[in-house]
């Protein structure tokens, strides 16, 4: 078991439904777990409105209390540098441009994400989607809700739904199996995938009942967002196994966050403990021109060179795809391997950095 404050009986503490009554809203909510510093009060003053400060119990217990940059800490705390960033915009990815309705981002032919809440169980510092989240406007009533799926429905090429946020894990059982079950009366929806960070900052959310109703919409892929190995506790281990035996698989896509996790030694310990529990590295994103972000960015030839050294260096399925997310895509950023072609043969580097000739078939007529 994870830390926690005494005095709150197991049953309360591992109620989902209880973690979210109960999350940290202010100031001296905060200093029941940690000691706050000066400048985070002054930022929940200043910015608990403009970018809503929320965390479960469970994730500020994880916090730690005399340290104010413990990484668990400054994902979740505002902070007074949140003020500076002038190149930060509100919506970096024009995802507002790109929603033929209300929610329903398009940036692909086949495949669209649906933001069906503006709820999370804790507001992330640096998410892309601050600026929907906890505010009215942006929350999706059951006929919204219909317009997104009628869309989808006479879009025939939609063939992949993420169903993102907010985090639909927010939403009841019977809310998510009545939209699970309208995207599957769809017929040319293939695959649904749920971004969800509940199994990190809420893990009690994924309950035995929640599996067993997910289980009857397969196919259904999960994307959780781990940061940083403190996040691997045994709750959100559990939490994971729970989805993973429901025969769904588990991805994960972090955030390279400055002073969190853009040291290699912290990547591969995120990494090889996400594969310890059956979690798919799957991104790592670079941290985008949100506004309020610029002490989280890490410059992205520093980010590929992070990524570089883990080649080679943990098993390759532990390695993330380092991406930059742009209005027009995602855009994988790496170290070229490939050196061009001498002769017959392909010149390529190894990841120690070595020389390697590989003897190359020529491209026969109308090849490429
Ligand atoms: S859990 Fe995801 S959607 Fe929610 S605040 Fe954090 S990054 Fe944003």
């Amino acid at each position: 078991m994870s830390p926690r404050p005494a005095g709150i009986p197991d049953a309360q503490w591992c109620d989902w439904t209880w973690q979210m009554r109960s999350r940290v809203r202010t100031a001296e909510d905060l200093a029941r777990y940690v000691d706050p510093t000066e400048d985070e009060r002054r930022a929940i003053e200043l910015l608990g409105e403009r970018f809503h400060f929320v965390i479960t119990p469970y994730y500020a217990a994880l916090m730690d209390p005399k340290d104010p940059e413990c990484p668990i800490r400054r994902q979740v705390v505002p902070r007074l540098a949140e003020l500076h960033d002038p190149a930060g915009m509100a919506d970096p990815l024009d995802e507002v441009a790109h929603s033929p309705v209300k929610n329903v981002i398009r940036v692909y032919r086949d495949r669209i994400a649906f933001c069906v809440n503006n709820e999370c169980a804790l507001y992330c510092r640096f998410c892309l989607r601050k600026r929907m989240l906890g505010d009215e406007e942006w929350s999706m009533k059951k006929g919204e809700l219909e317009e997104g799926l009628a869309w989808i429905r006479r879009t025939p090429e939609i063939r992949d739904v993420l169903l993102t946020g907010g985090d639909p894990l927010v939403f009841s059982d019977e809310r998510l199996d009545w939209l699970l079950g309208e995207l599957r009366s769809i017929p040319h929806v293939e695959i649904v995938r749920l971004g969800t960070r509940l199994p990190v900052t809420l893990p009690f959310r994924v309950t035995d009942a929640l599996c067993r109703m997910l289980e009857k919409h397969h196919p259904i892929w999960v994307n959780t967002h781990f940061n940083h190995p403190r996040e691997l506790t045994p709750e959100a281990a559990s939490a994971c196994d729970r989805l993973s035996r429901a025969g769904i698989p588990v991805g994960n896509q972090s955030v390279l966050l400055r002073g969190i996790n853009d040291d290699a030694e912290t990547m591969k310990a995120l990494c090889e403990g996400l594969v310890r529990m059956r979690v798919r590295p799957y991104y790592c994103y670079q941290a985008q021109l949100l506004e309020g972000t610029a002490h989280f960015r890490v410059p992205i030839e520093r980010g590929i060179e992070l990524f570089r050294s883990l080649r080679g260096r943990t098993s390759g399925f532990a390695i993330p795809l380092y991406v930059l997310d742009t209005p027009h895509g995602k855009v994988p950023l790496m170290h070229s391997y490939l050196k061009g072609r001498e002769g017959d043969h392909m010149l390529v580097e190894t990841y120690e950095g070595a020389a390697w000739r590989e003897l190359n078939p020529r491209a026969g007529k109308g090849e490429l």
